[in-house]
């Protein structure tokens, strides 16, 4: 039997700065739509969003919002890095997945539609199990689940694992990326020669479950991964593409009320930057940053900041609190960049990003490319240099270079000279080339997130489609 019941959304992110502060803006749209939302976050993310963030307060603004929180299971000291995200799974399917359950088994008022993230395979179970419709939201690029979805067919065609080391051979068995990924550019973990490894286990499982939800929400814009999309459609044919969410609720803010959206980071972001950023001339600053879970050595540090450095070009640096593993100690560093830290740099721990990729001072971005960066970069038309370093960055970063065209990818090479060759590049000799390119891709971004356009037109579907899904009562 079929009842009709008051819409009521719950999401569950993957507990990361990015999945979290995307699905954040999501329910942040649906709220402003006034449709009833259950955010789930685990005790630490929320304890850190508490701590650094308004986002409690500017959440009592929707009387239907509510925040539950569950443990994620890991030691208070686990720095959750991404080198952590296999046992974070592993600890949650235990400590979080049996209350999660519990709590919509037990809603007051019944869940009319969960979204949770593509790797959450549990999820569909539990939906299952309420009656209620799923939708994954994956919050990794297109281009990159595509790549995941590609898997089994690799496997199956002998290309995964790499027959030997060239990692500039050509993919065959990823449809709509030929001519384009070469093996480096699949995700990093692809790099194996053991199919049982957790992470390739953990993708299998993903691939298998993602055809079986009603439907799959993608930050990411028509425009810009049209071709992706239409792969993606064979596999999962109801995609929402509601991207870039960040410049998506910012256009819907300022339909509903004059205010600006806050942040939702889970470190302290130092405003500081912004002050040094207004005394520095137009685009004359590249900003460098890899973002919340990837991880350098002190080596690759000393290579960054001697390019950055030896390129004479002024930059923003953020150094993540233990971003450096193994030994970051800084003391006796080279005189000659203390000095030039010292007359072109600004290095902080974390920075309100958004708001430093609008600065007009800002000409290019250094960046690790995860797929919020990625966007957030795009919608204000800076382009970047690219140093992936897992999951989708491989294939992003590839994207950037050779199909949209918004910058260089400098992946698998951590070296000075390359790194002071790559940013005179983008910051100066073909700088025109390159803001050209990525200021179309901006405006491109920017209407698809305006009324009419067509992120703006699946969200508006997706907010009917919720308000109209019921439930299987028992
Ligand atoms: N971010 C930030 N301040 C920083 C560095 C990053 O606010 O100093 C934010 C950034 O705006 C983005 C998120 O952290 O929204 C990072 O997500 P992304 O998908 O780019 O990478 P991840 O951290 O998941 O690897």
């Amino acid at each position: 039997m079929q009842h009709e019941r008051e819409a009521h959304v719950f999401i569950f992110p993957l507990p990361l700065q990015g999945p979290v502060n995307c699905m954040l803006k999501l329910a942040e749209i649906l709220s402003i739509n006034k449709i009833k939302v259950t955010f789930l976050n685990t005790d630490y993310i929320h304890q850190r969003l508490c701590s650094h963030t308004d986002v409690p307060i500017r959440f009592r603004n929707y009387p239907d919002f509510c925040f539950r929180t569950v443990p994620d299971g890991l030691p208070e000291e686990n720095p959750r890095t991404g080198t952590e995200i296999g046992n974070l799974l592993e600890s949650m399917d235990a400590s979080a997945v049996p209350i999660f359950r519990e709590m919509l088994l037990t809603a007051e008022t019944p869940v009319t539609c969960l979204i949770a993230d593509g790797i959450f395979t549990f999820a569909t179970d539990v939906a299952a199990e309420i009656g209620a419709p799923l939708l994954y939201f994956d919050t990794v690029s297109p281009c990159g689940l595509w790549t995941y979805l590609c898997l089994p067919k690799l496997i199956e065609a002998g290309e995964v694992p790499f027959k030997d080391d060239n990692l500039d051979e050509m993919i065959i068995n990823a449809p709509g990326m030929e001519g384009i990924i070469r093996r480096r550019d699949l995700p990093s973990f692809y790099r194996t020669n053991d199919l049982n490894d957790q992470i390739i286990q953990l993708v299998l499982r993903e691939d298998e479950h993602i055809p079986l939800a009603q439907g799959v929400i993608f930050n990411t814009f028509h425009h810009l991964e049209a071709p992706i999309l239409a792969q993606l459609r064979t596999v999962c044919p109801n995609i929402y593409a509601l991207g870039p969410l960040h410049a998506h609720l910012k256009a819907r803010l300022a339909s509903w009320e004059a205010r600006p959206t806050t942040s939702n980071s889970i470190w302290e972001e130092d405003g500081s930057c912004i002050s040094w950023l207004d005394k520095q001339p137009s685009k004359s600053v590249v900003y460098v940053s890899i973002g919340s879970l990837a991880v350098m050595t002190r080596d690759q540090m000393c290579e960054i900041w001697h390019g950055l450095v030896n390129s004479g070009v002024r930059f923003l640096w953020v150094r993540r609190p233990g971003s450096v593993t193994g030994d970051s100690d800084e003391t006796g560093i080279d005189q000659e960049l203390a000095r030039g830290t010292e007359e072109r740099g600004c290095i902080v721990r974390w920075a309100p990003q958004e708001e430093v990729l609008a600065h007009p001072a800002v000409g290019g971005f250094l960046t690790h490319s995860g797929w919020n960066s990625t966007l957030e970069s795009m919608v204000e038309g800076k382009p970047m240099i690219c140093w992936p370093y897992f999951v989708d960055q491989q294939v992003n970063s590839r994207y950037v270079e050779v199909v949209w065209k918004v910058g260089l990818d400098m992946k698998d090479s951590c070296d000075r000279v390359v790194v002071e060759k790559m940013v005179r590049e983008v910051m100066e000799s073909r700088k025109d080339e390159f803001l050209k390119g990525a200021e179309e891709v901006a405006e491109s971004a920017r209407a698809a997130v305006s009324p009419g356009g067509s992120s703006f037109a699946d969200m508006d579907r997706l907010i009917e489609e919720i308000k109209t899904m019921k439930i299987a009562i028992k």
